[in-house]
């Protein structure tokens, strides 16, 4: 019954977000073939399918389905890419991405967080995601360079570690800004050593935050 419903909702967000201007194929048939509700906290299933971000543990929030989209569809993905994702919370996010590239490094300084996001990823035989506890803004050097980058974290500025570690000619999506104040989605394109920005979208992101936390 409740199953009939989510998947009936799935259909009009899926028609929301085309609406929006999301219109890669690819990107849309992954957001279908993936069942948000897993990454969600039991209690708020219902809602997976709404256009919205929803709390999940340790004070953190799995982001809005068309930040989701929006965030896919500027990183510009193919299924060559080796992509690293700062800010793992839920999961979601990450398997999207891990759908769509080779493979697929996520880093998450929650580490309750962490230990269910994998849980969820072996549920869902997702087999190219590999997950570090620890401070993201710092990258993940051994792993480097990246040919896309995506940061799913606010921070006032860049971290440029990131920057260092992304491939030339790769590509960083990023939401920047104070907490509390304007904050938008920036893309960033590597050409050698000078790093060309864009502004996208206005949002509204948990904050990028140093050092690890063991318990939520
Ligand atoms: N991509 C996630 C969104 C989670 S919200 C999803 O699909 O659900 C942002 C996440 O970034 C939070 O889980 C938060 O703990 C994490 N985060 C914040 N600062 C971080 C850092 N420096 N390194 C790694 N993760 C960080």
């Amino acid at each position: 019954m409740i199953k009939l419903r989510l998947a009936d909702k799935k259909v009009r967000l899926l028609a929301e977000l085309r609406s929006e201007g999301i219109d890669d194929e690819a990107i849309l048939d992954t957001l279908e073939s993936i069942p948000r509700e897993e990454f969600i906290p039991k209690a708020l299933r219902g809602q997976a399918y709404e256009n919205a971000a929803l709390p999940i543990n340790s004070e953190q929030t799995i982001s809005q389905p068309y930040i989701v989209a929006f965030m896919t569809q500027a990183l510009r993905i193919t299924k060559k890419h080796k992509i690293l994702e700062v800010g793992t919370g839920s999961g979601y996010q990450a398997t999207v991405l891990a759908h769509l590239c080779r493979r697929l490094f996520t880093i998450e300084r929650h580490l309750p967080l962490l230990n269910s996001a994998e849980k969820i990823f072996k549920k869902l035989n997702i087999f190219n995601i590999t997950t570090l506890f620890g401070n993201g803004m710092k990258g993940w050097p051994e792993q480097a360079p990246f040919d896309r980058i995506m940061v799913t974290a606010a921070s006032e500025e860049i971290p440029a570690k990131l920057l260092e570690q992304l491939k030339d000619g790769g590509i960083m999506v990023i939401p920047v800004g104070a907490q509390g104040k304007s904050q938008y989605i920036i893309r960033i394109t590597r050409d050698g050593d000078d790093y060309n920005q864009e502004n996208l979208l206005p949002v509204k992101f948990v904050p990028l935050l140093p050092g690890i936390v063991h318990e939520s």
